[in-house]
């Protein structure tokens, strides 16, 4: 019995990590997924070796899922052209074409640049709730997502500038 039991999960689990990688990449209740059980690609590196690679700032927002202070951050109020990349591992999170002034004091963008590039998981932590929003490719924090943002998507993507690293397009 054991043995069949056995078989069972592991088929069940070959499933469900062949059938991640195209649908819902959302952990069911909230569970966290271990990257390396779902895809090959995704960045696994120890907390020891991510601090060497981080700055002190960047470490402390996406690896400890810290806030940057509003209105400090380097891209807040940036208009600049271009693709804004995880500042971890250089996935491509959001388009400066989607980003808008919330008056918040964070950069905002109301989509990512596709929806698997990033991974939302509930946040009840600090007495709220709230959607975390994550990088799919290596699981660094990079903010919260609200349902109070501009047309098309009425979503504010709120995405503190030190997850960020911004690949300016060249003029003209
Ligand atoms: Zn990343």
């Amino acid at each position: 019995m054991f043995k069949i039991y056995e078989r069972w999960m592991r088929i069940n689990c070959d499933v469900s990590s062949v059938a991640s990688t195209s649908a819902s990449r959302v952990p069911v209740n909230g569970a966290r997924l271990k990257y390396n059980d779902v895809m090959d690609k995704k960045v696994e590196k120890t907390e020891e070796e991510w601090k060497k690679e981080l700055t002190p700032e960047q470490y402390a927002v996406c690896r400890e899922k810290g806030t940057e202070r509003p209105f400090t951050g380097e891209y807040y109020k940036s208009k600049e052209s271009g693709t804004y990349k995880c500042v971890a591992c250089g996935n491509e999170l959001f388009d400066s074409n989607t980003k808008f002034e919330s008056g918040t004091g964070w950069p905002s963008f109301y989509q990512p640049i596709a929806a698997d590039n990033v991974e939302t998981e509930d946040d009840t932590s600090y007495g709220m709730r709230r959607t975390e929003v994550m990088c799919s490719h290596c699981g660094a924090h990079l903010g919260h997502v609200f349902p109070d943002g501009p047309r098309p998507t009425g979503l504010r993507y709120c995405i503190n500038s030190v997850a960020l690293k911004l690949d300016k397009k060249n003029a003209g």
